[in-house]
C-alpha cells in the first residue's frame, strides 16, 4: 500500500462516524498531499556542529540550502556513548541507544568467541564485488531501523545505503535493506555481501567495470581558495592505482565525489523515488573522517574538506531533483559523531589534554586487582573503554564480581587523566552520578555485550600516539548537524537541545509507519508541518 492511500482509512472511519449520527464537522479535511517519493539521508562521517557556522563563509551549495531551507536544530547532541561510527550510524534510523540496538561499538569483545567482533562482520556472509572474503550484514543489529518499518508496511519500498565503510553502509539502512554498498580500498570497487542478493546488481557492476575511482590518478588536491582563487595543495595522489593510491584517496575530499557518482548510479538502477512509492537513499561520506583523524578539527585540510563536502552535496541534490523532484524528496543531514582537537594544538593554546598510554592504564588495573585478590590473568579482554575482566577466575576464586569490578575501576582511576570508571553491576542497578554524561553512559551500557568496567578520560584526553580521535560523552564528540528539508518539513533554526535518537520516531511519523522498536527519542513537533505529507 502507498503510504498517503493510509489517509482514505481515515476517511472512511470519518464516514462511520458520520452514520452514527455525529454531527458533520463544520470544515472537510483538507485533501492530502502527495507523500515523499524519496528519503535521502547523508550523514557526514565525523562532523562537528560547529562547522556550519565556523566554515559557512565557504559554502556556496549544498550546506547553504539546507541551512537555508531546511530545518536547522543548532544543539543536536548524541544521546548515546561511545561517539564513535557504528554507534552513530546504527541510530540515525533506529533511534535506538546500544542497550538495546546491541551496536556498543565499532567493535567489542565476544566472550562466547573469546576475540573481538566488529559490529558488521558476518562469516554467514560472502563478500560480492571483490573475490571470495567473508562479508559483513547488519545481522548483530537487534531492532528495526525507519527503513525496515517502511518495507515492513509497504514491501514495494525499495532501500539502498552506500559509504565507503561496511559498517555505515549496512547499520544505516537496517536488516531489509535491499543493497547496501561499501567501498574496497584494496581493488577501489563497491562491494556488497550475499545478506542482501546472491550477486550484484548489475548497474553496481557496471559503474566498478568503469574503474571511476581511477579518476584522481595523480591528481593534487587543491583547497577551494577565498573568492575563488586556487588556495594552497593539500596533498597529492598516487599516479598509479593500487591499494596505497585507494588508500589515499579514501584520505581526500575526491572520495567524497566518487560516492556521489555511485549514489547517482543508484538512483538511476534502482529507479529510487520514481516507483510510485516512497524509497530510502542513505549515504555516508567516509573520507571527512579519515582527513579529521589525521589533521583535526582546525586544520586548512578539514576546511576544505567540509567546503567540497558542501559541492558534493550539491551535485547530488541536483541529481535527485533531475529524477525526482526535490519538492518530492525529504533529505537528512546528519553526522554519526565529532571529534576532539589534536592534543599538541591544545597545548600550545594552554588549553587542557594530552596522550594516555592504554598500556600504563591497564598496568595500574592489573596491579590493583593483583594486590587485592593474588596473582592472575585479570584482563580478558579490551574495546574501546571497555575493560573485559576474566569472569570465569572471579568464580574460581569464589569473589564477589562487583568487588572486583570495583577494585579494577579504582586502579583506572589511579591514573591521572582518568575521569571516571562506571562497573558493570553500577551501570546494571542504575546508580550513577546525575549527570548528562553519566546518562549516556548508562543508556548504553550492554549486559551481554558490554564489558566490566568503561573508563573515561577527562576532557580532551586520549591514547594513540598521532593526530587526534573521538568517543568521548563531550561536546565537542557529540555535537552534530541536524537538518531535514522537503515536503511536510517546516524550515527554520531551532536551539533548543535535541537528540540524534529524535530523528527515527520524527521520519516514522512524517511517513505514517511504526517507530522503530528500540527508539528512545521523541519526534520533534516543531519539524512537522501540520497538513503534510504524511497520514496524520
Ligand atoms: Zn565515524
Amino acid at each position: 500500500m502507498k503510504p498517503w492511500t493510509l489517509t482514505l482509512a481515515g476517511l472512511t472511519l470519518a464516514g462511520l462516524l458520520s452514520i452514527s449520527s455525529l454531527p458533520e464537522p463544520a470544515v472537510a479535511a483538507p485533501a492530502p498531499a502527495e507523500a515523499p517519493r524519496l528519503v535521502v539521508l547523508v550523514a557526514v562521517d565525523q562532523m562537528r556542529y560547529d562547522y556550519l557556522p565556523r566554515f559557512a563563509s565557504g559554502f556556496t551549495a549544498g550546506f547553504r540550502r539546507l541551512m537555508q531551507d531546511g530545518a536547522v536544530f543548532t544543539n543536536a547532541h548524541l544521546g548515546h556513548y561511545p561517539s564513535v561510527t557504528a554507534v552513530g550510524h546504527s541510530a540515525m534510523l533506529t533511534g535506538a541507544p546500544p542497550s538495546i540496538s546491541g551496536i556498543v561499538g565499532n567493535d567489542w569483545y565476544d566472550r562466547a568467541l573469546r576475540r573481538n567482533v566488529t559490529s558488521v562482520e558476518d562469516p554467514g556472509t560472502q563478500i560480492l564485488g571483490a573475490g571470495a572474503a567473508t562479508g559483513s550484514s547488519p545481522h548483530r543489529l537487534r531492532g528495526s531501523t525507519v527503513a525496515d518499518e517502511l518495507k515492513m508496511a509497504h514491501p514495494g519500498s525499495r532501500v539502498v545505503s552506500v559509504s565507503h565503510k561496511d559498517r555505515s553502509a549496512i547499520l544505516m539502512a537496517g536488516r531489509r535493506a535491499d543493497l547496501a554498498l561499501w567501498w574496497d580500498t584494496k581493488t577501489g570497487a563497491f562491494v556488497s555481501s550475499t545478506w542482501y542478493a546472491p550477486e550484484l546488481p548489475k548497474w553496481a557492476s557496471t559503474f566498478n567495470a568503469g574503474r571511476p575511482a581511477d579518476a584522481w590518478l595523480g591528481r593534487e588536491w587543491r583547497a577551494v581558495g577565498e573568492g575563488g582563487q586556487p588556495g594552497p595543495v593539500l596533498g597529492t595522489l598516487p599516479a598509479a592505482p593500487g591499494p596505497a593510491y585507494y588508500g589515499n584517496l579514501y584520505s581526500t575530499a575526491f572520495g567524497n565525489e566518487l560516492l556521489v557518482s555511485l549514489a547517482e548510479a543508484a538512483l538511476e538502477g534502482e529507479k529510487l523515488g520514481s516507483r510510485g512509492t516512497t524509497d530510502v537513499l542513505a549515504l555516508s561520506f567516509s573520507c571527512n573522517d579519515a582527513v579529521g583523524h589525521d589533521k583535526g578539527p582546525h586544520s586548512a585540510e578539514i576546511r576544505d574538506i567540509t567546503v567540497r563536502t558542501d559541492l558534493a552535496l550539491d551535485r547530488l541534490l541536483a541529481a535527485i531533483d533531475r529524477r525526482v523532484g526535490l519538492a518530492r524528496t525529504v533529505v537528512v543531514l546528519t553526522a554519526d559523531h565529532g571529534v576532539a582537537p589534536v592534543p599538541e594544538q591544545m597545548t600550545a593554546w594552554k588549553m587542557p589534554g594530552g596522550r594516555l598510554s592504554r598500556t600504563d592504564l591497564e598496568k595500574s588495573v592489573t596491579a590493583a586487582l593483583e594486590r587485592a585478590f593474588g596473582p592472575g590473568a585479570w584482563l580478558e579482554g579490551r574495546a574501546g573503554s571497555a575493560l573485559y575482566l576474566n569472569q570465569a577466575l572471579i568464580a574460581e576464586r569464589g569473589l564477589d564480581p562487583a568487588t572486583v569490578e570495583r577494585r579494577a575501576a579504582a586502579g583506572a582511576e589511579a591514573v591521572a587523566p582518568v575521569w571516571r570508571a562506571y562497573t558493570r553491576t553500577q551501570l546494571l542497578e542504575g546508580r550513577v552520578p546525575p549527570d548528562p554524561w553519566s546518562r549516556r553512559v548508562l543508556l548504553s551500557f550492554h549486559r551481554e555485550r558490554g564489558g566490566d568496567v568503561e573508563v573515561l578520560f577527562e576532557p580532551y584526553w586520549m591514547s594513540g600516539t598521532s593526530g587526534t580521535t573521538h568517543g568521548t560523552p563531550f561536546s565537542y564528540d557529540t555535537h552534530i548537524p541536524l537538518m531535514v528539508m522537503g515536503p511536510g518539513i517546516r524550515p527554520g533554526h531551532q536551539d533548543r537541545p535535541v537528540v540524534l535518537n529524535d530523528l527515527a520516531p520524527t521520519l516514522a511519523t512524517l511517513l505514517g509507519v511504526e517507530t522503530p522498536s528500540g527508539a528512545s527519542g521523541q519526534a520533534l513537533p516543531e519539524l512537522l508541518e501540520r497538513g503534510g505529507s504524511g497520514p496524520r
